[in-house]
């Protein structure tokens, strides 16, 4: 059968290397898009019996997932700012940390808790250059009032989230450097923040000091960032059986397109996988800087020159992809390899792009 295998002892062991790379702070374990791919259930009990008792979830539901399954006396983060009644309701059913990033979402969380006589907990979010949710740190104002005359909200914590640190220590330490100057103006105003945090695992593994009070790590656990990490290991990897093998004689095009020509009689086997199950789906290209345009257009030249392949692995030995990998199919070249139909193949998927592939767990 196809599947996502996870192997749990490799996601011990990131998280090991997180707790490390850490020193000893509290960690949130980022579990947002099914643990990224993993199973929010399973990953959630291999971080609790790692003893990590943060978690931190971007839907509501995942946290109603959590308390259902047993995990209730963690703290769980809404890790994104919401003004929507449903939502703070849930939060607030289920002992839910909310998070604030606006004024609207400050006002709805302290009147909805006030109605129900209660104090929400929440966290406040910062900015920094996500340009998704926070307040900016020129409102410094509303943040100050958050902590001090919300009655029926508590602050038990500040954060900001860097939208570049897998990439460019520049921009990184210049938003780290507001965030910075935010803190100490906050501090001379006599607010106690909380607990301070905003590394994610690339500003935890690739950037210099961002680790503050607490950070804040997912894709780390799957063992894949966007930029090599030797320390860690990955946890997943796709299977699919042979389901097909046959000889294509020397000239027969291969996949949509016909992009790939075969240069001699050359045995396939066919894999009944394909880009619905996540192969071959890379981050998307939807930059609008110029400097990553040149940077796509120069790694698909050096891709051309090269020709930089793709490979599954049967036995351990790699067999090449052949053309486009379709929808629900791809095509290997095994004319050197031994394989029979029904045999496994092993390729690698990101897991956060697999959500069709049924999980199996080993170890
Ligand atoms: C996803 C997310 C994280 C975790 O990021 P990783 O790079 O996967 O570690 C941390 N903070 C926020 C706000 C996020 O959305």
């Amino acid at each position: 059968m196809k599947a996502l295998v996870v192997n749990r002892d490799c996601v011990r062991h990131n998280v090991r290397c997180v707790k490390e790379r850490a020193g000893g702070r509290p960690i949130y374990g980022v579990l947002k898009a099914d643990a990224y791919g993993m199973g929010l259930p399973e990953i959630a009990s291999i971080l609790s019996q790692e003893g990590i008792t943060r978690f931190a979830v971007t839907e509501p539901n995942d946290a109603v997932r959590l308390r259902n399954a047993g995990h209730t006396q963690q703290e769980i983060l809404l890790l994104r700012s919401t003004s929507r009644r449903e939502e703070i309701d849930l939060c607030l059913d289920h002992n839910v940390t909310l998070t604030i990033g606006s004024q609207d979402a400050a006002l709805a969380v302290n009147g909805i808790a006030e109605q129900r006589r209660t104090v929400a907990e929440a966290q406040i979010e910062i900015d920094i250059g996500m340009g998704r949710y926070g307040f900016l740190p020129s409102e410094i104002d509303k943040i100050i009032n958050l902590y001090q005359y919300m009655n029926n909200v508590a602050i038990t914590g500040l954060y900001a989230h860097f939208p570049s640190a897998f990439g460019n220590p520049k921009i990184t330490k210049a938003q780290k450097q507001t965030f910075d100057d935010l803190l100490e103006k906050l501090r001379a105003e006599g607010v106690d923040t909380g607990l301070v945090h905003a590394a994610n695992s690339s500003a935890l593994f690739f950037q210099e000091d961002c680790r503050y009070d607490a950070v804040r790590v997912g894709s780390a656990f799957t063992g894949r960032l966007p930029r090599r990490c030797k320390d860690l290991k990955p946890a997943t990897r796709a299977q699919c059986p042979i389901c097909e093998i046959r000889w294509l004689p020397k000239g027969m095009t291969v996949g949509y397109a016909g992009v790939y020509k075969t240069k001699r009689p050359t045995k396939i086997a066919v894999l009944a996988i394909g880009s619905a199950d996540g192969f071959c789906i890379g981050k998307e290209r939807d930059s609008w800087r110029l400097r990553d345009t040149f940077g796509y257009l120069l790694s698909d030249l050096k891709r051309g020159l090269t020709r930089r392949r793709v490979f599954v692995r049967i036995n351990g030995v790699p067999a090449r992809v052949l053309g486009h990998v379709g929808t629900g199919h791809t095509v290997v070249d095994i004319t050197e390899v031994s394989a029979l139909p029904g045999q496994m193949t092993e390729l690698d998927v990101n897991p956060i792009y697999a959500a069709r592939l049924p999980r199996v767990y080993e170890s």
